[in-house]
């Protein structure tokens, strides 16, 4: 049993290798030696080029890996203080709800209302209970005025929506987004994003967020905290401000910084000065503030 003060994901030494594609072929190494710990509450933002591991993370944060994908383990998953080696797939879902990049993957073709009824009625929870749950959390996303729908009429950014409503309705501890708004256009991210931070704002601490993300704008506004994953390996952690605006070391790991953050470094670079910023907003008075102090000087 977790105490409450115990991080609610705590990855040790993790080592995941996927089992050959063709026989005789070899194993492919999709995370290696990763050590990761998530106070509850918190959301981890996780970033990396394509092939980095990220989606392979999410996996083994649900069970998926290895329960459904075989291949070999080193190290411990474990999400409320269950290991996620020991505990079925169908269980840890009660903990873990996994949202996909692919709106379409996400859903199974019912109404909006029957989409986030499906998860609950197959745990067995009360019909009332249900119905509660399923006003909740499509209120929870902005989508209550979309409940008689056909999910199939939806665009987009409703979908993912509904996709998080459909795991919320679970009511799981730990909410896992794999690229959420990668396939999304600017007003369905922007949808997507704001439903992210009112349920954050409203959860508080009863729901940690792990966001698969490679747009850094996004990462910078969601995130508190950001690891960087190349190649299966951790390269880059720590707050989202002190990861986010390490231009550099970001380039190395092959994903991009937020603008504000690169027109900082550049300006330094060019001013002598030490300008830092995750957002244009912080980044206006900064420059405004140098400038000024220059003119005077
Ligand atoms: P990302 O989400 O960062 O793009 P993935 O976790 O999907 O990365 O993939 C990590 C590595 O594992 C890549 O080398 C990828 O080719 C490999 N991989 C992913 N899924 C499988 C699979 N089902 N079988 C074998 N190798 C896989
Ligand atoms: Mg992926």
């Amino acid at each position: 049993m977790a105490r409450s003060a115990d991080p609610i994901i705590q990855i040790r030494e993790f080592t995941y290798r996927y089992p050959a594609v063709e026989p005789g072929g070899e194993p492919t190494t999709a995370l290696d030696g990763i050590s990761l710990e998530v106070p509850a509450g918190a959301c981890l933002g996780v970033t990396g080029t394509g092939g980095s591991g990220k989606s392979t993370l999410c996996l083994a944060l649900n069970g998926l890996v290895p329960h459904a994908t075989g291949g070999t383990v080193r190290g411990e998953v474990r999400i409320c203080g269950w290991n996620t080696k020991e505990v079925p797939v169908a269980r840890l879902a009660t903990r873990v709800g996994l949202v996909f990049q692919d709106p379409e993957s996400n859903l199974v073709g019912l109404t909006v209302e029957d989409e986030v009824a499906f998860g609950p009625e197959n745990l067995g929870v009360p019909r009332a209970e249900i119905a509660a749950r399923v006003d909740w959390a499509l209120a929870a996303v902005g989508m209550q005025d979309a409940r008689g729908r056909p999910s199939a009429q939806l665009s987009g950014g409703q979908k993912q929506r509904v996709a998080i409503a459909a795991v919320l309705a679970m009511q799981p501890a730990v909410l896992v987004l794999d690229e959420p708004t990668a396939q999304l256009d600017p007003l369905g991210k922007e949808e997507v994003a704001a439903a992210i931070e009112g349920l954050r704002r409203e959860r508080g601490p009863d729901l940690t967020v792990v966001l698969v993300e490679q747009d850094p704008e996004l990462l910078a506004r969601l995130a508190d905290q950001v690891v960087v994953l190349d190649a299966g390996r951790i390269v880059l952690r720590g707050p989202a401000r002190e990861v986010l605006t390490r231009v550099d070391a970001l380039a190395a790991a092959g994903v991009f910084a937020p603008q504000a953050a690169e027109i900082a470094e550049r300006l330094n670079a060019a001013l002598g000065s030490d300008l830092a910023a995750l957002t244009p907003e912080e980044l206006e008075p900064a420059l405004r503030a140098r400038l000024q102090g220059g003119r005077r000087g």
